[in-house]
């Protein structure tokens, strides 16, 4: 492109952009664009001087142009002409308010058209020395925009929106107002996938079109990344609309990938709860939907209430929990169908917490989020090494324990050592101690974890992969990763009495496992047609309540001391 000033021309009728452009092309490199949207994308792409907007269009109209450009500091000094009809005084008068620098009416009159332009464009060149003279102002008055709003998109910053929401509904404590909290369905793709502006456009439209939806009655913020934040009175909030408007002006942008807004709802009852608070209520709502097809929102409700006391009973306790020994490990034994007995157990834990035991799944998924589960899992490998120990110590052969790694284990550099210093510490071969892994770990890190599964088999620790077939990459990671045996998720076993195809899938799996030289365990093993149908298809290791559930040590010990006293 030459030298010229860049010019957009922003009209859904053609022939309004093709006599512009003529009226122009002398003196501008002109840029079209057919609606607001791809103005927008335009303005990113190009270095424009000037825009000529026509006010009435479809997606995304010229106000939205105006009122996007004007909050945007970089878009903010570029001169906006709009467009309207001959007889439209209200629309006029409404786009110079919002900073419009000048209309111009159709039909174009020539003469007039080309006066108006060039009165803006020098009119913009006195601006630019006026501006130098307020700079000290300005900048004053800049600094303490900075303070409160997101520099990407303009609208209310995260410290911003906790002080003026908390303002807002403290002055108006008897309307009742809702926080929401919104999320956008794997933003990091998107980023992945397009360019970084592609997703800064996402945003900063996203953005536009919270803060118009906002309007007076509302404040609406960009919290961090791709996480929004609205308060609104609940009488004007209706969130169909809110997601539906989300939608189509992402969608008008064109991106090839679905960007899907998820949001969470906290119906305020007290205005004076600290905002952050508020906004964490809508966030656990929003988790309730997020990923799912619909319905794309959720209400914060008494069971969510519920069950975050219980995670911050859970968080509060935890420390002392693990320093008072209140977690303990229960044994699951595995039989060895061939050998008719004991060949194996699953280390599984509990919280023997002071009102009543608490089973793992209440508390591991919390632990994986905050870090915990290092350190709990690495307590449960060492309560196995000590039964392990006191077998030996006791003159009875113990079987092998295997203990679940979780996959935030594989982030900790010194994950090999700390077995390595267990094994020693209690004396044990390390094929005592087998390690269930998942698929999950392979999923996010796929090179260091078979590294790292070379590097514990080198070590004689035996893997296992737990869940197998639970996840989505199974077979491909099979390939990849050579683990010792395959623990085939629970899932399979109970669907083969309902159809035949689970069936044939497990006959496969089991044959599958022995050709690539790996044992197959088959876990949650109920009935005995369940059993029946796995000694058929030549299954040999299996672990499930038909034989026993999970038992405490010293029970465990004893089944063990009675299986060997039978096999001697
Ligand atoms: P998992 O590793 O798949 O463990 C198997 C779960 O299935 C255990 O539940 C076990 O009690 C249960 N189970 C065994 N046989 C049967 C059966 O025949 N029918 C049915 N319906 N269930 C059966 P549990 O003990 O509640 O543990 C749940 C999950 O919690 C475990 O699933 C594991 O993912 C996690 N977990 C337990 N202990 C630990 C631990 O020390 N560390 C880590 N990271 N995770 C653990
Ligand atoms: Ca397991
Ligand atoms: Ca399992």
């Amino acid at each position: 492109m030459d030298d010229k000033p860049v010019m957009l021309i922003v009209d859904d009728v053609e022939i309004n952009r093709v006599v512009l452009t003529q009226f122009f092309q002398e003196d501008y490199a002109i840029i079209e664009a057919e609606n607001g949207q791809e103005a927008l994308q335009a303005l990113t792409e190009h270095n424009v001087s000037i825009v000529l907007v026509d006010l009435v269009m479809p997606i995304m109209d010229g106000f939205q142009v105006l009122a996007f450009m004007k909050q945007d500091d970089q878009y903010m000094g570029i001169p906006v002409v709009v467009m309207t009809a001959n007889n439209d005084g209200d629309s006029e008068a409404r786009a110079m308010e919002m900073g419009a620098a000048d209309f111009i009416t159709k039909p174009y009159n020539p003469t007039i058209v080309r006066c108006r332009i060039r009165n803006v464009m020098a009119r913009e060149e006195n601006e630019w020395r006026r501006a130098a003279q307020v700079a000290q102002n300005r900048q004053l008055a800049e600094m303490h925009q900075f303070a409160e709003r997101d520099p990407l998109t303009g609208i209310f910053n995260r410290e911003a929106f906790y002080r003026r929401a908390s303002e807002r509904m403290q002055a108006h404590y008897q309307t009742p107002y809702s926080i929401v909290y919104m999320d956008i369905s794997c933003f990091k793709v998107v980023n992945d996938l397009f360019r970084i502006e592609t997703g800064n456009l996402v945003l900063k439209t996203a953005a536009y079109y919270l803060d118009v939806l906002a309007g007076e009655d509302g404040i609406c913020a960009r919290i961090e990344a791709d996480h929004f934040a609205l308060c609104m009175p609940t009488d004007k909030l209706d969130m169909d609309t809110v997601i539906a408007g989300l939608d189509s002006t992402i969608q008008s942008l064109g991106i090839s990938h679905n960007v899907l807004f998820y949001a969470g709802v906290y119906p305020v009852e007290n205005a004076f709860l600290p905002v952050d608070q508020m906004c964490d209520r809508a966030h656990m709502a929003l988790n309730r939907v997020k990923g799912k097809y619909m319905p794309r929102y959720a209400f914060y409700d008494k069971a969510m209430r519920d069950q975050m006391i219980e995670e911050q009973m859970i968080v509060r306790n935890m420390e002392y929990a693990l320093q008072e020994r209140q977690f303990v490990i229960k044994l699951q034994p595995v039989y060895g169908l061939q050998e008719k007995q004991v060949i194996g157990a699953e280390a599984l834990v509990r919280w023997n917490y002071p009102k009543g035991m608490i089973m793992p799944g209440k508390f591991i998924p919390i632990f994986e989020k905050n870090g915990f589960i290092v350190r709990l899992d690495r307590y449960v490998w060492e309560e196995a090494c000590k039964v392990l120990r006191s077998q030996l110590d006791e003159g009875v052969e113990p079987v092998p324990i295997s203990v679940n790694v979780s996959r935030l284990n594989f982030f900790s550099h010194d994950l090999l050592e700390f077995l390595q210093g267990l094994v020693k510490k209690y004396d044990l071969q390390p094929n005592l101690l087998k390690l269930e892994i998942t698929e999950s770990a392979y999923v996010e890190n796929p090179h260091q974890l078979m590294a790292m599964v070379r590097a514990f088999r080198g070590n004689g620790f035996p893997v296992m992969m737990d869940d197998f077939g639970s996840g989505f990459s199974s077979l491909s990671m099979l390939k990849d990763l050579p683990v010792d045996v395959l623990k085939i998720d629970m899932a399979f076993v109970q669907e083969v009495d309902k159809s035949s195809r689970a069936g044939a899938i497990m006959e496969t799996v089991v044959e599958l496992g022995q050709r690539l030289h790996m044992n197959v365990v088959v876990e949650g093993v109920e009935t005995k047609e369940q059993l029946d149908f796995l000694e058929r298809i030549g299954c040999r290791e299996v672990q499930g309540y038909y034989f026993a559930k999970p038992m405490d040590v010293e029970s465990f010990k004893g089944l063990v001391k009675r299986s060997r006293n039978i096999a001697e």
